[in-house]
C-alpha cells in the first residue's frame, strides 16, 4: 500500500506521496526520524514535492531543512509516476505534474 508512510516521523502527518517519489520520501523519512523531527504534511503540489514539519528540535533545524531541500530538489527531476529521471513539469488533464517522457507528452 503506497500511501502508508513507513518512517516514524510521518506517523501524525497528513501524508500523500505519488508512487514515483516513494523512495525519495522513504529515505527522507528515515533521516528525519533519526533527527527526532515530526512531519506535519507531505504532498505533491503543482509538480513539486512539499514537506512541512510540525516539530523540530532546535539543534536539528538546519540539518532537517537541508535534507528536505535536497529531497524536494531530487523530486524536481524525478517522475512522480514511475521514479524515472529526467522529468519535467507538464500539464496533464489540467493538472501540473512532474513526469518523464513516458508519462508526459507521449502518453495516450
Ligand atoms: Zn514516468
Amino acid at each position: 500500500m503506497s500511501q502508508t508512510p513507513r518512517a516514524k516521523c510521518y506517523e501524525n502527518a497528513d501524508f500523500w506521496c505519488p508512487p514515483g517519489w516513494r523512495r525519495i520520501v522513504d529515505a527522507l523519512g528515515t533521516q528525519l526520524t533519526s533527527l527526532r523531527v515530526d512531519v506535519g504534511q507531505v504532498k505533491e503540489k503543482f509538480g513539486d514535492l512539499r514537506v512541512y514539519l510540525s516539530s523540530i528540535p532546535a539543534n536539528s533545524a538546519k540539518t532537517a531543512e537541508r535534507l528536505i531541500w535536497m529531497a524536494e530538489d531530487l523530486a524536481s527531476v524525478t517522475c512522480q509516476e514511475c521514479g524515472q529521471s529526467p522529468a519535467t513539469k507538464e500539464t496533464i488533464d489540467g493538472r501540473v505534474m512532474r513526469v518523464c517522457r513516458d508519462h508526459g507528452e507521449f502518453r495516450c
